[in-house]
């Protein structure tokens, strides 16, 4: 057998066609040197957004099977249009959506998990000589439908392809130069890291770094396969490269800070203050399959409490009914919600040994007039629900603050 490298282009590299030719050549060069390749691409850039403004503007709550069959497309279209791309430069190309690459999922709709990838059909397809251009973020589940994997879902179709084929690395290829202190479009500042430690990666993913998708890193680290993050806009992007934890790589207080847009926050007032009332409603909402974030119950007045927590914005009106609906059996005062909201986040493993970071961080917001909603932290990080207006303000103040303007990190 051949090496092996599975590569994925984002939305902005696949973005239009002179940029679809571009990536077709680079990816003809690298296959004369006799590495087999599979490609995976996401929906040409906005085309994804497109396809559920559409979805939105039939009905707020869609069916999820019907979702999922809709924006499937988007990848489909960039997928045929590369592998288009490569036969007219002489490169055998195949393309696959989620069910022809054997990618098999749960019933979640909207967010299915990958089961399996039966890699039979890409293995003929690589003995073949043809490169395989993949449609990603789509699978299919037992009943032969289409799913999707949730929003930035193409680089877990890449990592999932890659150590199911046994690539002997999976690169994500997207409009930044790798994975940086904090995101390089809101921090001017803000520094590329040339190696991460999966662990640390994780944190960063699950707190809104959207540069990969969290069950990408996941599936890299279960079954290590060297990750890699670079431009697909320049050449040479050296990039960063995502790995196992080792002594030499440093341990800054804080290595990376997060901002979540993607977060909405549900309240329910003047509930009683007796055993049974939370699960109620976390249990309703968990029937649903619906993931809550942060929650908080404040100190119970006259027998009554309130309870806030945040679900992702997408599904605020999801969990709004299944709350509103249990809201009325156990007779709530009131229901409100808050979509205007953002997490931000500090994270860092030296945080472990230095005491006081997480009044530095509420400090530094006050100082700004930023009101602090919610709180959360974990032995690595400390994260914060603000009003979304001041998100990209909060974010450059704390790089300051903690001194990430100047450290190389992992450097
Ligand atoms: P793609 O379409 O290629 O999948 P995404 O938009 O999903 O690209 O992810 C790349 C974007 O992630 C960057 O343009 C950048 O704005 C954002 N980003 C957020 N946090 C970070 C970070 N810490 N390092 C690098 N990029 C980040
Ligand atoms: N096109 C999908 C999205 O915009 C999946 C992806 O790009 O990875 O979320
Ligand atoms: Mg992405």
């Amino acid at each position: 057998m051949n090496r092996l490298v599975v590569q994925k282009y984002g939305g902005t590299s696949v973005g239009n066609i002179e940029r679809i030719k571009k990536i077709a050549e680079r990816i003809a060069r690298l296959r004369k040197e006799k590495i087999d390749i599979v490609v995976v691409v996401s929906a040409m850039a906005g085309e994804t957004d497109k396809l559920l403004a559409m979805a939105n503007q039939i009905s707020a709550i869609g069916k999820d099977r019907d979702m999922d069959l809709l924006l499937s497309s988007g990848e489909r279209v960039s997928c045929a249009l590369l592998s288009m791309a490569l036969d007219s430069i002489g490169c055998p190309a195949i393309s696959m959506t989620g069910r022809q690459i054997g990618l098999l999922t749960d019933n979640s709709h909207t967010k299915a998990r990958i089961k399996e990838v039966d890699t039979n059909r890409a293995i003929k397809a690589l003995e073949d000589g043809q490169v395989i251009v993949v449609a990603g973020f789509q699978g299919i589940n037992e009943h032969g439908d289409v799913t999707t994997l949730g929003r930035g879902g193409s680089d877990t179709s890449a990592a999932a392809i890659a150590v199911a084929l046994k690539a002997e690395r999976c690169e994500i290829y997207t409009d930044v130069d790798g994975v940086y202190t904090a995101d390089p479009n809101v921090v001017p500042n803000a520094h590329k890291m040339n190696r991460v430690s999966y662990d640390e990666m994780l944190e960063m993913s699950s707190l809104g770094a959207k540069v990969l998708q969290f069950r990408c890193v996941e599936f890299c680290k279960n079954y290590d396969m060297p990750l890699i993050v670079k431009s697909s806009l320049v050449e040479d992007s050296k990039g960063t490269l995502i790995c196992k934890e080792d002594s030499s790589m440093e341990q800054p207080i804080v290595s990376g800070i997060m901002n979540d847009k993607n977060q909405a926050k549900i309240t329910i007032k003047g509930v009683p203050d007796q055993p049974g009332i939370a699960s109620k409603f976390f249990t309703g909402l968990a029937d649903e399959n619906l993931s809550v974030d942060m929650i908080i119950q404040n100190v119970s007045d006259e027998s009554q409490t309130d309870i806030s927590f945040t679900v992702a914005k997408a599904e605020i009106n999801k969990a709004t009914k299944v709350v509103q609906d249990l809201g009325k059996l156990i007779k709530a005062r009131d229901i409100t919600t808050d979509t205007n909201i953002c997490k931000i986040s500090i994270v860092g493993a030296g945080m472990r040994s230095h005491p006081g970071v997480a009044a530095k961080m509420f400090s530094t917001l006050s100082k700004e007039n930023i009101n602090i909603i919610m709180i959360s932290t974990s032995e690595i990080r400390v994260s914060c629900i603000i009003e979304e207006k001041y998100g990209e303000l909060a974010v450059r103040v704390l790089h300051k603050v903690f001194d990430m303007d100047k450290t190389l990190v992992n450097s």
